[in-house]
């Protein structure tokens, strides 16, 4: 027996394997016990009974007595994820702002911050951001035991390529910049880079909507779109794909930072609608043209909403989705614009299941980083949190 190494290295592949879909199971179902895992994985007993005793040494599990069943005798122990093991950090810079989202292992928010910038200058920007967080991931990692900080996302409001590099930023013209080694450095973590509409969808499937295929539209300075296909970010050839805000929607229309002109999110992101409504001739505010176009309709709105459905006739056209998450801060809270919307999509050739607004809003994109940090901790394909309260635990202000 034994001395073989290719069995040797069999035998580890496969506890590896077994150890991914045990882990993923506990995170799915919130709690269960070792007999539940067996029953859904498939594997047998002995085998779940060893990598569990695994994961109690490691402290990444933990086991509950179910309080339910106390009087029938005996008490089946669950098994849970011990948030307290550890923690990971989703940050999205903005244009005025960072969100920064602390998520412990159970996809629990136990902070939120918001650091105003100081600078324009992203070297500047991310040592700022090094200076703010230094002191709570300290005092993170003495309450959070035996892992601590397992690593952070940051999202980018722009281009962001297979490297993790930021190629461009229309807002800021951030371009050619590596902020991943410096991050990694500073923390002594994994640092993931990613656009942000990539780690809103990716928000989407794991706290919202678990499903294999998923697309996510964000609708705030610009528009962006995050593309889940088969349980992974759809990423196009570079890294480049989903740059959907920049799809021509008039070919002699307004000049883009990009180079073209005529760009969808000049004429339907939500910064878009709030110029033309100050620009309206008297000025409206936004909460006025709300409810005014619910009751009658009103030319500003209505140009609005009709750029807004072009485009999302053109996105339905090419990918036939089967579900569309809008996520915008009008769009989120006001579900008649849904209606209107989908009203406009007149086209026979518009084939999807459903249209909706996003749940997670503004902090789709620290969530999604937060999550896929704690996806790649485990090495597992997907996550699904979906079971878990978790939507509730973070409804409060960053
Ligand atoms: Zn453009």
């Amino acid at each position: 027996m034994g001395g073989n190494d290719l069995k040797t290295g069999d035998a580890s592949y496969i506890k590896q394997l077994n150890r991914k879909i045990l882990i993923k199971e506990i995170i799915k179902n919130v709690s269960l016990s070792r007999s539940d895992l067996a029953r859904i994985t498939g594997l047998n007993k002995a085998t779940v009974s060893a990598q569990v005793h695994d994961f109690l040494k490691e402290q990444i599990v933990v086991e509950e007595y179910d309080s339910e069943s106390v009087n029938r005798g005996r008490r089946p122990i669950k098994l849970e994820i011990n948030g307290q093991a550890g923690y990971s950090i989703g940050i999205d810079i903005n244009t005025t702002a960072i969100f920064v989202l602390f998520m412990n292992l159970k996809g629990e928010t136990i902070d939120t911050k918001k650091i105003h910038l100081k600078h324009d200058d992203l070297n500047q920007v991310i040592t700022q951001l090094i200076q703010e967080l230094t002191p709570m991931v300290k005092s993170f990692n003495q309450q959070f035991h035996p892992l601590g900080l397992i690593g952070m996302s940051v999202g980018i409001h722009g281009i962001v390529n297979n490297k993790e590099e930021i190629i461009f930023t229309p807002n800021q013209k951030w371009s050619n910049i590596t902020i991943k080694e410096e991050l990694e450095n500073a923390f002594n973590t994994s640092v993931y880079v990613d656009n942000n509409a990539n780690l809103s969808v990716f928000a989407e499937q794991v706290f919202d909507e678990h499903i294999s295929d998923l697309f996510c539209i964000t609708l705030y300075a610009g528009i962006g779109l995050g593309i889940i296909n088969e349980n992974r970010i759809y990423r196009g050839y570079q890294g480049f794909a989903g740059e959907i805000g920049h799809m021509v929607v008039e070919t002699h229309g307004k000049q883009c930072p990009c180079g073209n002109k005529g760009c969808w999110e000049l004429y339907a992101s939500e910064r878009a609608l709030m110029d033309a409504l100050q620009n309206n001739n008297p000025p409206i505010s936004l909460q006025d043209a709300i409810n005014k176009h619910s009751t009658d309709h009103l030319d500003v709105m209505d140009n609005y909403f009709e750029y807004l459905a072009a485009g999302l006739n053109n996105v339905i056209n090419i990918f036939n989705p089967e579900k569309v998450i809008l996520n915008g801060s009008i769009i989120n809270g006001n579900s008649p614009f849904i209606m209107d919307i989908t009203k406009r999509l007149k086209s026979k050739m518009n084939n999807y299941r459903e249209i909706r607004a996003s749940k997670l809003g503004e902090y789709s994109c620290v969530l999604g980083g937060a999550a896929l940090v704690i996806k790649n901790f485990f090495d597992i394909d997907t996550i699904d949190f979906t079971a878990h309260d978790n939507l509730i635990a973070f409804k409060h202000d960053i």
